[in-house]
C-alpha cells in the first residue's frame, strides 16, 4: 500500500500522528502532515487504515500498490523454452 498525503488538505489536526506515529508526523513549520513512511508494511495496513479514517479533513488516502499487500514470496520461476 502507498498513503497519499494531500497537505493542501491537511488542517494539522494530529490525529493520524496520535495514531501510528511510526508512520505520520507534522511539520514544524505549519503542522501539516509529514508521511516518515509513504508505504508502509503490509504488517501496518490495519493501522494505517484506521490512522486514514481518523483524520478530520480528508488529507489522507491509500493508494493499493499493484498485487494488493501480499509480500512476493519466492518469485516467479522462468519457465524458459
Ligand atoms: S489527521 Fe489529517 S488533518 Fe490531521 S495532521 Fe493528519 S493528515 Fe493532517
Amino acid at each position: 500500500m502507498r498513503i497519499i498525503a494531500d497537505t493542501g488538505r491537511c488542517i494539522g489536526a494530529g490525529m493520524c500522528v496520535l495514531a501510528l506515529g511510526e508512520v505520520f508526523d507534522q511539520s514544524e513549520d505549519d503542522g501539516t502532515v509529514v508521511l516518515l513512511d509513504a508505504e508502509p508494511p503490509a504488517s501496518m495496513a490495519g493501522a494505517v487504515r484506521r490512522a486514514v479514517q481518523l483524520c478530520p479533513s480528508g488529507a489522507l488516502s491509500i493508494a493499493e500498490t499493484s498485487g494488493g499487500d501480499q509480500d512476493a514470496a519466492g518469485g516467479v520461476k522462468g519457465n524458459g523454452d
